[in-house]
């Protein structure tokens, strides 16, 4: 069975964008699709740039055809029915009896809208009959238009269209609006139907009018609505991928799920609905999946790891309550190990380290316990105390840089004394023994009557 680097289950705009970027990483790839995308009934896509208006079936064969030249990457217009997960390789169960492994998986199965349950309703969908203003309210601007939605949904549908037209009726389907509902939709001058309706009336795709119950109709261009929509395929669940409340399957930013290299884009991630961002979504996916195989065959700098320590430090260093309480932690530990009470403590311990030995068999989990407990407070004592001396040697310098610079005859190039050289140190050590030297020779030449104080230092 052939293992893929990634197996692409649906080739929508999501998964053929996907399949491009990971062919031109000469990755092998499956891409399998069923052929039933979202978009199927509607006659022209718009805000796809460069290809505004083109049939939806045009661009997918397009796409299609430019993954032609990748030779890693093939192509079965068959579903995939089964998956399922073993160790790291995912297996796919295509129908016909197929099957194939892979290393990673991109979901891009898209989503089904749920039609309202109105009789005429299918022959207009996708004619006449709308989900999204962006892609389909500038072809019915100015129109007669029908909003089909309850309560908020159907409130804030009806307020985004009425950019497009000022001929805007609500029909809420027999449901009641609320008073704020109807004031906030009157002002903007939506007009509010709150009978049920019966049927739509339309001709060759085109809405005619709405009937509702009681033989009252409405002439209308145009119907939008945003009912519920569900996963098209359960492809995810059975892979245990977690869903937020929203009923969107839990992903990162990236696109990949709860479970470790299975990742998602387009609508099936119920982020904003459109074509080019379902592509953008499978791009962007692709980087992330070739990413993830570099990593896993050890390729890649686990740079995303280093760059969260680094960044976890710098707050760290950054944070006030850390930076003024260590100074005075350090400053009181060290003066507390040196006490004759911390040096009684000490022996204690050590004390009942003897005697627990051969209490507890010498067993390792008593060394362990030991050890760890001896290493752990040494590692922190370390720093501590390291941090007291790093400041007493800073103060003592500065005093006497201090005393230096205020002693006329002293030479202010020894201010700096710690910052200097090996070498340069040698070299002030040689100079300060011959000045001893010639001292003891002027003491005995002088009877002895002379003191070092009494005497400049001039080398
Ligand atoms: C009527 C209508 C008009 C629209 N008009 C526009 C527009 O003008 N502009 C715009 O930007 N957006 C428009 N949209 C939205 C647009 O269609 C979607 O945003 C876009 O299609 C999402 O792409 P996708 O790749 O995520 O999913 P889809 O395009 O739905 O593709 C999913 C693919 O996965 C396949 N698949 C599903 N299950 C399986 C399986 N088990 N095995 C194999 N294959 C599987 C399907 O066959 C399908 O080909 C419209 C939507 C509708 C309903």
């Amino acid at each position: 069975m052939t293992l893929y680097d990634t197996i692409i289950i649906g080739g929508g705009p999501a998964g053929l964008s996907a399949a491009l970027v990971l062919g031109r990483c000469m990755r092998r790839i499956l891409v399998c699709d069923s052929g039933r995308y979202r978009n199927e009934r509607s006659q022209a896509l718009h805000c796809y740039m460069g290809h505004d208006g083109i049939h939806p079936r045009e661009l997918l064969k397009r796409a299609r055809r430019q993954l032609e030249p990748y030779a890693t990457v093939s192509m079965k217009c068959l579903p995939v029915c089964d998956i399922g997960q073993e160790e790291d390789e995912f297996l796919v169960r295509i129908e016909a009896g197929e099957a194939a492994r892979a290393r990673t998986l991109l979901i891009a199965t898209g989503v089904v809208d749920e039609l309202p349950e109105i009789e005429g309703i299918g022959d207009l969908f996708g004619r006449s009959i709308h989900v999204c203003p962006y892609c389909d309210g500038w072809e019915h601007r100015n129109a007669a238009i029908a909003v089909y939605g309850r309560a908020d949904k159907g409130t804030n549908l009806a307020l985004l269209l009425r950019q497009w037209t000022n001929d805007l009726v609500l029909c809420t389907h027999g449901v009641a609006l609320s008073k704020d509902h109807r004031g906030i939709l009157g002002r903007r001058g939506v007009a509010v139907e709150e009978t049920p309706i019966e049927r739509l009336e339309g001709v060759d795709g085109c809405l005619r009018s709405i009937h509702f119950v009681g033989g009252r109709k409405l002439p209308r261009r145009a119907l939008f609505f945003n009912t519920d929509q569900h996963p098209r395929s359960p492809l995810l669940e059975r892979l245990g991928c977690r869903f937020d409340e929203s009923g969107g399957v839990a992903c990162d930013e990236s696109g990949e799920t709860s479970v470790r290299g299975v990742f998602v884009a387009g609508d099936v991630s119920r982020d904003v609905q459109l074509a080019i961002i379902a592509a953008a979504e499978g791009a962007r996916a692709a980087l992330a999946i070739n990413k993830r195989l570099l990593k896993v065959d050890g390729h890649l700098l686990y740079g995303q790891e280093l760059t969260l320590g680094l960044a976890v430090y710098g707050w760290l260093c950054r944070q006030a309550p850390i930076r003024l309480g260590h100074s005075p932690l350090a400053r009181r530990t060290a003066c507390l190990l040196g006490t004759p009470a911390a040096f009684a403590a000490a022996c204690a311990i050590v004390a009942v380290w003897a005697v627990t030995g051969p209490l507890f068999g010498y067993s390792d989990t008593w060394q362990l316990v030991i050890n760890t407990a001896t290493t752990i407070v040494t590692f922190l004592m370390v720093f501590l105390v390291q941090n007291t001396q790093n400041r007493d040697a800073r103060a003592l310098h500065l005093k006497l840089g201090e005393l230096l610079r205020s002693v006329k005859e002293a030479r202010n190039k020894l201010i700096d004394l710690e910052n200097c050289t090996d070498e340069e140190l040698d070299q002030v050590e040689r100079q300060f023994r011959a000045l001893k030297r010639r001292e003891a020779r002027q003491e005995s030449e002088a009877g002895g009557n002379s003191r070092v104080g009494e005497h400049p230092i001039k080398v």
